[in-house]
């Protein structure tokens, strides 16, 4: 895994995302961090089986609005730090993995159905947490 960011620079980015933010959605705790170093594609799940996973974040943020949302890439653009999209966690290619280390956005609590069209139609506007529908 590459790493894009020194220590203290991320340490940096957090105090910032904890400053625009609050420092509730935002969690550089190793546990928290260990919940993102595999989806559901099988070399992901091997490497972290064996204790050396091919990702693992910096920084894990969760937020609850857009504008929360736009602002975690205000500060990382800022800071130049690689984000990635955490949806479900359930792709099977590792698209969500932060393969480069740095923020993971995870949006599931952005779960909200904004329209479903007729009963028979199945398609809508969902945030991107939405699982199950
Ligand atoms: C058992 C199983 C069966 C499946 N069967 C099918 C099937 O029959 N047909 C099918 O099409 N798929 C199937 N899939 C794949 C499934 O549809 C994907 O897992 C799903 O699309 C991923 O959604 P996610 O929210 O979990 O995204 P993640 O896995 O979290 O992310 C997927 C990608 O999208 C990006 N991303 C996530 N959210 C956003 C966002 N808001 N903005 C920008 N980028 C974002 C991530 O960075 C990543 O690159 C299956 C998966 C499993 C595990």
């Amino acid at each position: 895994m590459t790493r894009t960011a020194a220590p203290a620079a991320l340490a940096e980015v957090a105090e910032a995302l904890a400053a625009a933010l609050g420092a509730g959605i935002i969690s550089t705790a190793p546990d928290r961090l260990d919940a993102y170093v595999a989806d559901t594609y099988w070399p992901a799940l091997h490497a972290a089986a064996a204790g050396a996973p091919i990702a693992r974040p910096d920084i894990v943020v969760r937020p609850e609005t857009e504008e929360q949302v736009a602002e975690i890439v205000a500060v990382a653009d800022r800071h130049r730090t690689p984000v990635t999209a955490w949806g479900g966690g359930s792709g099977t290619q590792g698209g969500c993995l932060p393969t480069r280390g740095g923020i993971v956005v995870d949006l599931r609590a952005l779960d909200a159905v904004l329209a479903v069209k007729a009963a028979l139609d199945p398609n809508g506007i969902l945030n991107p947490g939405k699982m199950g529908l």
